[in-house]
């Protein structure tokens, strides 16, 4: 069993906070919408990804059947090429071999370029708390770690500020620098102050730490994706180079290669490929001009393999694109953040109890998913997400994990609803109920555990005559062929 950092305020709490939060939630709703108006626009345009795409899928479910060979076939050809690579079961054996390439490199400053691994093992945490400074590169992940919030988007980790937010944020760094803030909240300027802010910090670092989108066994190579170039920066100017990188992210070959790269890009964001593609193969080598002197690559479990061969091995197939958050009514509404997990949406209420336990945070299954299949249609790699998400309901009901009020409830409602007499029971009895209670139209409130269903929905009150009771009446006078 792996282990991922988790918001432990209860689940009422966090949906509050994000649903009163105005800004947050004007600001997914219309990123997420524009991402995937674009996918589906570069999709129609290009009717042949399609092809590209399934066989990205066949080509991927390959390589997960096939992860321990090519896991060795990947670490024979990187030691091959000078580098280390480590394999670590969890998140602690991660942090412990990080730490301790850091310590030999006496590194004070660390430059990272986008990574949700390393959000996994809350490495930061751990540098700063050894006293070395991390600095995220990659734009939206800057924005965050100056807010001192995690990601609220697996793609775009800041998807949850608006421009406004973020010139405020500048403001206060640049005091606390003494330095010139943005002139204006215009989105130019703001990068601008984020670009030159972080050169500074790339000319000085003496580590760089990556992620990962691809190990290809075949050559030993680790690919990067970004949109703005970071990574060719966090790979190249430091002298000693860490990547940590989930083992599921193998492929077999370049040609496998080739039809998986572009899906993440066009699924995620609807573009043919993402700005930049970075490749390591190894360590500077005697003749290269630039390059770090180490590179370290750690491969990470943290409860991955013990998917292999299960009914939720696909899960592995998970290339980060995020397009199933884009179109998830749930979570275009309530963000990242409310599902307490550092893996949101879709994924996250899947991933999440998979990678750890049904224990943690055993309300997302059953809360954050409306069962619309939006999230099937749009995962590029056909992971089965809502049936996976049923069958996580299953395992908790099994597990007796709802709370007994909830199990009572079901299992009373299930009994009524049985058989149609125990149908027409349960509506006398809410009419009865709406009556007593003077909602006579919409229904605000509830008693006892429906009480919470109400808290942030009303619902259209019972008929006050039900078609099974008008039927009868009507059709005999013949007023229903009028
Ligand atoms: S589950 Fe599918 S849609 Fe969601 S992030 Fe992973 S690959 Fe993309």
């Amino acid at each position: 069993m792996g282990q991922l950092p988790f918001d432990p305020r209860p689940w009422p709490i966090r949906r509050n906070q994000a649903l009163q939060d105005q800004t947050m939630r004007h600001t997914i709703g219309f990123v997420t919408r524009r991402f995937a108006l674009a996918k589906r626009d570069v999709y129609r345009k290009n009717p042949a990804i399609e092809a590209s795409r399934q066989a990205a899928v066949g080509q991927k479910r390959q390589a997960i059947r096939d992860m321990p060979r090519l896991l060795e076939q990947f670490r024979a050809q990187v030691e091959e090429h000078g580098a280390q690579t480590y394999m670590a079961a969890g998140a602690h054996d991660a942090i412990a071999i990080a730490l301790r390439i850091a310590r030999q490199a006496q590194a004070k400053l660390v430059i990272k370029s986008k990574s949700m691994v390393t959000e996994e093992i809350e490495l930061n945490q751990a540098f700063e708390s050894a006293g070395i400074v991390v600095r995220e590169t990659d734009l939206g992940e800057y924005i965050i770690q100056l807010a001192r919030e995690k990601p609220s988007h697996i793609l775009a980790p800041a998807a949850h500020r608006n421009r406004h937010q973020i010139d405020e944020l500048f403001h206060h760094d640049a005091s606390q620098q003494g330095i010139q803030p943005p002139v204006s909240d215009e989105i130019a300027e703001l990068t601008h102050y984020a670009r030159f802010r972080l050169r500074q910090e790339f000319l000085r670092a003496d580590m760089g730490v990556t992620g990962g989108n691809f190990l290809v066994a075949e050559t030993g190579t680790l690919v990067l994706i970004t949109n703005e170039g970071n990574a060719d920066m966090v790979t190249s100017l430091p002298r000693v180079l860490v990547s940590i990188v989930g083992v599921e992210k193998i492929v077999r070959d370049w040609s496998s290669l080739v039809q998986i790269i572009q899906q993440p890009a066009m699924s995620g964001i609807g573009r043919h490929l993402s700005s930049y593609t970075t490749m390591v193969h190894g360590p500077r080598q005697s003749a290269s001009a630039e390059g770090p002197d180490e590179w370290h690559v750690i491969l990470l479990d943290n409860g991955r393999k013990a998917l292999l061969g299960t009914e939720f091995e696909d899960v592995l197939s998970c290339i980060r694109c995020g397009a199933c958050l884009n179109v998830c009514p749930v979570f275009r509404e309530v963000g990242g953040h409310a599902y307490g997990s550092v893996y949101p949406g879709p994924i996250g209420i899947v991933e999440t109890p998979l990678l750890t336990d049904l224990q943690v945070l055993p309300e997302i299954p059953s809360t954050l998913c409306t069962l619309c299949h939006a999230c099937l249609e749009a995962c590029p790699m056909d992971i089965e997400l809502p049936h996976h998400i049923v069958a996580l309901r299953r395992l908790k009901a099994k597990r007796r994990l709802n709370a007994r009020r909830l199990d009572w409830t079901m299992r009373t409602w299930a009994r009524f609803w049985q058989t149609p007499q125990g149908y027409r029971r349960s509506v006398q009895i809410a009419r009865l109920a709406q009556r007593v209670s003077r909602q006579p139209r919409i229904l605000h409130s509830a008693p006892g555990l429906f009480g919470g269903w109400f808290e942030t929905r009303d619902m259209p009150a019972v008929a006050a005559e039900t078609f099974h009771e008008w039927w009868p009446k009507h059709h005999h006078t013949g007023a229903s062929e009028k």
